[in-house]
This record gives structure tokens, C-alpha cells and sequence, in this order.
């Protein structure tokens, strides 16, 4: 039986410390180093537990969850790989991470040679010319990116330019982001084998176009062959081409998006990268832009002068300020650290890797699972279901029956061609063994739908829940004890 967790509140007894503060400095009835103003009259409602509490309190939080670090995590769109620990050990180096913001440039050289070598070598392996690391999210990166688009056409006077081309089968956020920067977005549909559809692109690129965002492989993992003819088209009409560069590892030092004509583009540190993310973590979305549109990037920027030294420099003509400084420094010196723990040789090996796991899956499962798009797939490809339909088990039911047996669960229901959609990711750096084993794992689960279709269904069975009310749960959300407490009333 399930031993029932209590919260760290219920185990609160008044008086109960984990911890004891230097005799010298703080009195035990008071601080006597703080002055009295900046004290509070009334003591704050923590819990008061001893250390062996905490200690056990957050292991067991950190138990009921899942992680790259516990699991293979094969979460289509998300990059789910694995982080080496060294990243996290050089953003915490305390020469860096006990920089102050504010602190002279000339004590911080350190620093922002870093923030500068980084830009550097993102532009190297995008095809760019210069980068801001400003930027906190992939998002926040596309809405900086579009406010560099706006600011392109109205610097020129082109202001009737307020149309965003999205594909159909966009990741939420770019559409999203184009609505927060002003702008109008405008959908250009997708043929059947997910690639955006030339001639349905063309009468949308009027004189009215600010440009058009796209992702390539696209959405279903599939590399637009077309993009020349694209760029081609957008830049001839006066807009244009933002590159959503959340998941950069199929092109890694492969392809480069300034080549394919883009002008505009992010970067996500925390997939691409490796910073572990999910859940909220800190985040980086680096922008970076053709030659043309550098000093309309965000403020403050990081230069190098002529003896070598760097500083801390603002452009004029820039759309202003995105961030308070500089953006998430840590997640910068780990994806530093993975650049260089790589090196030039390695790094070329990212994206050829991440496609040959995906497609090795994908070939090995396309008998009991639907493939709705044949053909050589990058990072990520989409199952539709199961090939057979007969037995009423749903992606759902799949994707919850894979937790019984220790996997994270793909992308489901996303992207919205196809209705059972099952958007699975691997990622570079899983072993043979490990997609072995989930491709067993899957087949299995096929065969249960045929021969035990409840048992799918009523999946997962080993987990600290089963089937939680998803809507109910979002309706009327229980985010504190005092409001649990009150439910229970
Ligand atoms: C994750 C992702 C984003 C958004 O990135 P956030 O850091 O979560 O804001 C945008 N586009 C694609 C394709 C993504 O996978």
C-alpha cells in the first residue's frame, strides 16, 4: 500500500529548527545586526521542522517526479536529453555566480568575454550575424525577434506591414507571440505531408506582409524542401523570415538557418543547449539576426573593444530593453560549457544522431502504429494511433499505459493533423539499449490492445495517481494546504 506523504505543514511542530545561527551575530531573541525598521512584527507562517524532515520532505517530492534524470522522457517538440552534471557545476562556479548585475565592467571581464564568446558562436552555428542572449524563453525570444520585424518596417516607413504569416501546424507560441508584438496573424495551410503549401503561400504575400515564421523540420519532423523557393518568395514581397529555432539539435552543424534565407531567429539554451527544463525552470532564448537588422536588437549589448577587453555598450537605433541586464546567466554558462565540452568535431554529430534515433524508432513501430507521413524524418516524427482501430484504444490510453512501464509519455493530440496524433522525440542522447527497450515497451502495448484492451484503458496502474480530473483540475485548481484544507471541510 501507497504510504500517505504528509505536507511539511502537518509535520510542523512550534519551536522544531533544522538550522542555528552564529551565536556572535544573532542574538537568540532578536537580530541584532538588522535595524528595526526592516524587521517583521509578526513571525512568518512557515513550517518548523527539524533537518531530517526537509531532508526526507523533498526527497520524496523529488520521487514522485519524472525526469530525464529517472527515465527515457521521449516528449515530442520538447528535447527532453540529458544534461551533463558539469554544466551545472561552471554555473555555479561562485566567481560567477556571485556577480552582481551592476558591478563595473571592468571587474566582470570574465563574464562577458562568456556572453560574448556564446553570441559568437551562435552565430557561427546558425548562419547569423550577431545574437542578443537577452532573452528569458523561446517565446519571449519569437515576441523580441517580431518586435525586430516590426521595428525593421517602421524604421523604413513601411508601416501598413503588420501581417505575420504562421503555418497551420505552428507551435503555440508563434502565433501567441505575434498577437503580443501587434501584429496580425494570417495562416498558411499545410499539405497533407505537413510542408507548407507553395501555392497557397503565394496570394498571401502582399505589400501588407511584415514576414512569415516558420520552423524547419517542421512541426511533424519533416525538412521543408521547398524553403529557397519560400525565402525566395517572402524577401520578394518585402517581408521577412523568422526561424523558430526552439529545437535546433536536427540541424546542428549540419544546416544553418541563415543559409536557408531566414533573417530572424531564436534559440532555445534550455533545449538545444542542455538546461534541463519542464515545470517552469529557467529558460534562454537567444535572438539573432542577419546583418542588416543588428542594431535594431534589444539593449544592453556586449562588445569587444580593440585591446581585447569587453564592455557594456547601448545602440540608438535599438527596440529598447527585453530583460532586467542581461537575461538567465546561469543557463548561458551551461550551454557555454556543452559548446565546449563538444567541441568544433562533436557538435557535428548532434543533429545526424538525434535523426538516426527517431528514425530507427519510427521504422521500427510503423507496422503497429500508424505513420501518416512516410519518409526520412528529422529530430521527431508523428504516429497517428495504432495502425489498428478496431480495438477502441486510444494515444491516450498508449501514452498512459507507457507510465506503467517506467517511460515518459510522447506528445499527444498535437500537432492537430491528424486525430490521434503521437509526436515522438528521442533526442541525441539516448543509448541503443534504451530506444531498444522502448520499442519493445510500444510493441507490447499493441499487442495488449488487441488481446486486453481494458487493461490499456484503464492504465496506469503503478503510478502515484491514475486518472486525474484534467478539466476539473484546471476549473478549479487546489494550489495551497488552506485551500485543500477548506475542500475538506
Ligand atoms: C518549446 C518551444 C517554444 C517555446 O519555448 P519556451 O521556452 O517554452 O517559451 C517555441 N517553439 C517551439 C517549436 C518549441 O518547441
Amino acid at each position: 500500500m501507497k504510504k500517505y506523504d504528509k505536507l511539511i505543514f502537518e509535520l510542523s511542530r512550534p519551536g522544531r529548527k533544522g538550522y542555528q545561527l552564529p551565536a556572535d551575530k544573532f542574538e537568540t531573541d532578536g537580530f541584532t545586526d538588522i535595524p528595526s525598521n526592516l524587521l517583521r512584527e509578526k513571525a512568518p507562517e512557515l513550517p518548523e521542522v527539524s533537518e531530517l524532515d526537509v531532508v526526507r520532505h523533498y526527497t520524496n517530492l523529488s520521487n514522485k517526479n519524472f525526469g530525464v534524470d529517472t527515465g527515457f522522457y521521449p516528449l515530442g517538440s520538447c528535447t527532453m536529453k540529458y544534461n551533463p552534471k558539469i554544466n551545472e557545476e561552471i554555473a555555479s562556479m561562485p566567481e560567477f555566480a556571485g556577480l552582481h548585475p551592476l558591478q563595473d565592467a571592468s571587474s566582470a571581464q570574465g563574464a562577458l568575454e562568456l556572453y560574448y564568446n556564446l553570441q559568437q558562436a551562435l552565430a557561427s552555428l546558425s548562419g547569423l550575424a550577431e545574437f542578443t542572449l537577452n532573452p528569458y524563453a523561446g517565446a519571449h525570444g519569437e515576441l523580441t525577434g517580431l518586435m525586430v520585424m516590426r521595428q525593421y518596417h517602421n524604421s523604413r516607413g513601411d508601416h501598413k506591414r503588420t501581417k505575420v504569416i504562421v503555418p497551420d501546424t505552428a507551435h503555440g507560441t508563434n502565433p501567441a507571440s505575434a498577437m503580443v508584438a501587434g501584429l496580425e496573424v494570417v495562416e498558411v495551410k499545410s499539405k497533407p505531408n505537413g510542408s507548407i503549401d507553395v501555392e497557397d503561400l503565394k496570394p498571401l504575400l502582399d505589400d501588407t506582409v511584415a514576414g512569415i515564421m516558420m520552423t524547419n523540420p517542421n512541426t511533424v519532423g519533416m525538412f521543408e524542401t521547398d524553403i529557397l523557393e519560400i525565402a525566395d518568395l517572402v524577401h520578394k514581397a518585402g517581408g521577412l523570415l523568422y526561424y523558430d529555432g526552439a529545437n535546433l539539435n536536427p540541424l546542428l552543424g549540419k544546416v544553418r538557418p541563415g543559409d536557408m534565407g531566414f533573417d530572424i531567429m531564436h534559440i532555445n539554451l534550455h533545449k538545444t543547449f542542455s538546461t534541463p527544463h519542464g515545470g517552469g525552470g529557467p529558460g534562454s532564448g537567444p535572438v539573432g539576426v542577419a546583418a542588416h537588422l543588428v542594431n535594431l536588437l534589444p539593449n544592453p549589448r556586449v562588445r569587444k573593444a580593440e585591446d581585447g577587453s569587453f564592455f557594456v555598450d547601448t545602440d540608438k537605433e535599438s527596440l529598447g530593453s527585453v530583460s532586467t541586464f542581461f537575461g538567465n546567466f546561469g543557463v548561458m554558462m551551461k550551454a557555454y560549457a556543452y559548446i565546449l565540452s563538444l567541441g568544433r568535431d562533436n557538435i557535428k554529430n548532434v543533429g545526424p544522431m538525434a535523426t538516426l534515433n527517431a528514425n530507427y524508432i519510427k521504422e521500427s513501430l510503423k507496422d503497429v502504429y500508424k505513420l501518416p507521413i512516410e519518409g526520412v524524418c528529422k529530430h521527431e516524427f508523428v504516429f497517428d494511433g495504432l495502425t489498428d482501430k478496431s480495438t477502441g484504444v486510444t494515444t491516450l490510453n498508449v501514452a498512459k499505459r507507457l507510465l506503467d512501464f517506467g517511460f515518459h509519455a510522447p506528445t499527444i493530440y498535437f500537432p492537430l493533423l491528424f486525430h490521434e496524433s503521437m509526436m515522438i522525440e528521442p533526442t541525441e542522447t539516448e543509448s541503443l539499449e534504451t530506444l531498444d527497450e522502448f520499442i519493445e515497451v510500444m510493441r507490447r502495448v499493441a499487442q495488449e490492445a488487441k488481446e486486453n484492451p481494458e487493461l490499456v484503458k484503464s492504465a496506469p496502474v503503478t503510478t502515484e495517481i491514475s486518472h486525474p480530473d484534467e478539466t476539473g483540475a484546471a476549473k478549479n485548481p487546489i494550489l495551497s494546504y488552506k485551500a485543500l484544507k477548506d475542500s475538506q471541510k
